[in-house]
């Protein structure tokens, strides 16, 4: 049962209640704002930007972003502007960012798999780049030139040959995405971006736009990427029979497991930290620990008045998405969190290490009092753009496969086929397929 309380940051309380995983998952606390709930205005918006291409894309800008546009594509000379009046401090930030991941992301490509599965029977699996990718940066209600380094580092680590990318037009800034999102670009050496956010860039990117009076081609791509608001998740799972994606990287989620070795101070900072990116946010504590929770409330009720997006994370942490859970044990918390499938785990515990090997389901996990989001956000080495709303269960994080696709090559000689010819017959028999049986036999008589 959910409880109201002076920091409106809601208690479920799981002590002695014994629920089966389903249960338990049902039970989780989620945004209201669901997907069902966006569809239906992003399958409108898709079906306009198909139809009627950059005619649609800039009354989409005018309606959502406030910015009369003809055509989307930035100027290359916007791009050399930016990076040149780029804040040093900042540079320097994306430089080490973008170093982190790199190298990370070099490690992660896969080898090829080279068997001979008997004498003259080969079979390779190789992984083969896509030819072309849409990378979506958010720019709502806050600016992420952190995700222009999220996506094109392991999108470049994987040597996909021609890169994309796309955020909203910003009224301030003559109608183009921020000027660092645009500084970071140029960093990274894209120039082809454009100004276009939300459903409408995901489905500018999975179905191309033909060049035309307003100007050039969009043309369509074979994967988008990218985090983004509700919108921009919804598109992606609405395109998804079209073009590859990575995951549903929606609106930000963050859970702790914790006990009573956890600082309070470092739990609440970094329950507010994500809580600024979105109201629908979701911070939850789980923890067997009422004296833990009491003193991350208390933090709580401080650190909020004093953070700068004070309303946004307080209506965050007052959803029904956000608050404690209350566990018996650690071990009732593991199958929280399991049935939870955080975007992000962090682990405040005693052995939080061997806790975290024990995790499941997650987008990505970090362990112990010096491994905040925060630092996976922007500097970590790893990815920030991760799976949300549960399906951490079954998706991953954006890293260098999700650009890649494994082909399989077959090749056998005449002896080799001929030694398995029998079984593919009688299997194609099996089947009442014999005519697979026949395009082996026709070989050998
Ligand atoms: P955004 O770029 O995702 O969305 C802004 C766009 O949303 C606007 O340009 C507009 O086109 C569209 N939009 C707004 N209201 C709309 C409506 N009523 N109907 C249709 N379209 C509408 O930027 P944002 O809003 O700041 O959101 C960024 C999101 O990305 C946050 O929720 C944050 O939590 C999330 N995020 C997720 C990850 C991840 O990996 N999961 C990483 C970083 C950020």
């Amino acid at each position: 049962t959910r409880a109201e309380n002076p920091v409106d940051f809601p208690t479920l309380d799981l002590r002695g209640r014994h629920l089966g995983p389903a249960e338990l998952k049902a039970a989780m606390p989620r945004a209201v704002t669901t997907f069902d709930a966006a569809t239906g205005a992003v399958e409108a918006i898709i079906k306009d930007v198909r139809t009627r291409g950059f005619e649609a894309l800039g009354e989409l800008a005018e309606r959502f972003d406030g910015v009369a546009q003809d055509h989307p594509l930035v100027p290359t000379q916007a791009l050399d502007e930016a990076l040149d009046s780029l804040d040093p401090a900042v540079r320097a930030g994306l430089e080490e960012s973008i170093a982190r991941a790199r190298t990370f992301a070099e490690a992660q490509r896969p080898a090829d798999a080279v068997v001979e599965i008997a004498s003259g029977a080969v079979v390779r699996q190789k992984w083969v780049p896509v030819s072309r990718v849409g990378l979506y940066v958010p720019g709502g209600l806050a600016v992420y030139p952190s995700s222009v380094v999220m996506n094109v580092v392991p999108a470049q680590a994987a040597g996909v040959a021609s890169l994309a990318l796309a955020s909203p037009p910003q009224k301030e800034y003559g109608g183009l995405p921020h000027p660092t999102i645009l500084a970071a670009a140029k960093l990274l050496g894209i120039d082809e971006v454009y100004a276009i956010g939300g459903a409408q860039a995901v489905a500018a990117f999975a179905y191309g736009i033909p060049a035309g009076e307003a100007g050039p081609a969009l043309e369509p791509v074979d994967v988008v990427t990218g985090p983004g608001n509700v919108y921009v998740a919804t598109a992606k799972r609405l395109v998804k029979s079209v073009v590859g994606i990575d995951a549903e990287a929606g609106t930000t989620e963050i859970a702790i497991l914790a006990d009573d070795s956890a600082v309070p101070a470092f739990v609440a900072a970094d329950l507010v930290s994500q809580a600024e990116h979105d109201p629908h946010a979701a911070s939850v504590l789980i923890t067997p620990s009422v004296k833990l929770a009491e003193a991350v409330r208390a933090e709580l009720a401080l650190q909020v008045a004093a953070t700068k997006h004070a309303d946004r994370v307080r209506q965050a942490l007052s959803g029904p998405q956000s608050g404690v859970i209350l566990v018996d044990d650690l071990e009732q918390g593991l199958q929280v969190c399991d049935a939870y499938a955080a975007e992000h785990l962090e682990i405040h515990t005693e052995d939080a290490s061997e806790l975290a090997g024990r995790i499941r389901n997650a987008g990505a996990i970090f362990v112990g009092d010096y491994s905040p989001v925060s630092l996976g956000d922007y500097c970590a080495g790893s990815n920030h753009v991760l799976p949300t709303s549960g399906t951490a269960t079954f998706a991953s994080g954006l890293n260098v496969t999700t650009f890649l696709r494994a082909i399989q090559v077959i090749e056998y000689d005449r002896e080799a086929l001929r030694e398995v010819g029998a079984h593919i017959v009688a299997l194609s028999r099996a089947e009442d397929l014999p005519a697979h049986g026949d395009a082996v036999s026709v070989r050998f008589s």
